[in-house]
């Protein structure tokens, strides 16, 4: 009879499997903006209602924002000479810039529909205008690529693959490690192409790209000798970015 039973759930694991397959097919579309095409599973219009939601709750992470409006009113104007001279003017989402309070943490970051974060740790660690452009084009790119809706589709593809592998033949472990690597993946192409995206805004409002190479210097020096080898972060090695940096500025200086 236990050959029986394993049959069935094999069945069952099958269609599950295939359900989500199928469900992921459907869901693949080409990204306007960026011309890749992904797996999404949110419309615009949920993005930019995920990221107003939980905006307040990231800021309150952070020490809240920033007290000095004239600092802040800095992020703002050249956050919105970004958005206004590129592509990212044509999407539907709603670019809000905030600087953190936060003097320990250097970081940057974005909510998906256009909340747009960077920690006065960093914006104090700048040097000059462009690289405050260079880390609010990064962060815009990652707006504008949706990868955050990517990666909330992936994870439900991943899941749902997972439990198909563990109804069929206990093999759930074997699924859903593959797809943390798989996110993991997905995490590092993000930051390149957030960098690409970054110097194509840079270009397009004016500012210098190679003062992208000083942000990625910033970050180096903040990172330390002793930062986690590349392969297992999920953030790309500084270094290696650099080099990919330089291949977009070309690219896109020679396309102008
Ligand atoms: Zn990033």
């Amino acid at each position: 009879m236990r050959g029986k039973n394993f049959k069935i759930r094999l069945l069952i694991g099958a269609a599950i499997a295939l359900f989500f397959v199928v469900k992921r097919c459907s869901q693949r579309e080409e990204n306007p903006y960026t011309g890749r095409v992904q797996t999404i599973s949110m419309s615009s219009t949920e993005e930019i209602q995920i990221g107003i939601a939980s905006a307040p709750q990231m800021a309150q992470q952070h020490g809240g924002l920033h007290p000095n409006t004239e600092y802040q009113a800095m992020v703002d104007n050249v956050g919105n000479k970004l958005i206004n001279n590129s592509i990212a003017r044509e999407t539907p989402y709603q670019y809000e810039f905030h600087l953190l309070a936060d003097p320990n943490t250097i970081n940057a970051f974005a909510l998906p529909g256009g909340q747009v974060f960077i920690t006065f740790a960093l914006f104090s660690k700048l040097e000059n205008e462009d690289q405050l452009a260079g880390v609010l084009g990064h962060e815009i790119g990652h707006v504008l690529g949706r990868h955050s809706a990517e990666r909330i589709a992936e994870s439900d593809f991943w899941q749902g693959l997972a439990t198909a592998g563990s109804v069929g033949a206990d093999a759930g472990g074997l699924v859903s490690g593959i797809g943390q690597n798989t996110l993991l993946t997905n995490g590092r192409d993000d930051e390149l192409e957030s960098d690409d995206l970054g110097v194509k805004f840079m270009l397009k409002a004016g500012y210098n790209p190679e003062e992208m190479i000083g942000v990625m210097e910033i970050l180096k020096a903040a990172a330390g000798p002793n930062r986690v080898p590349e392969m297992q972060s999920t953030h790309p090695d500084p270094e290696n970015r650099i080099e990919k940096i330089r291949e977009s500025i070309q690219k896109y200086k020679n396309a102008s």
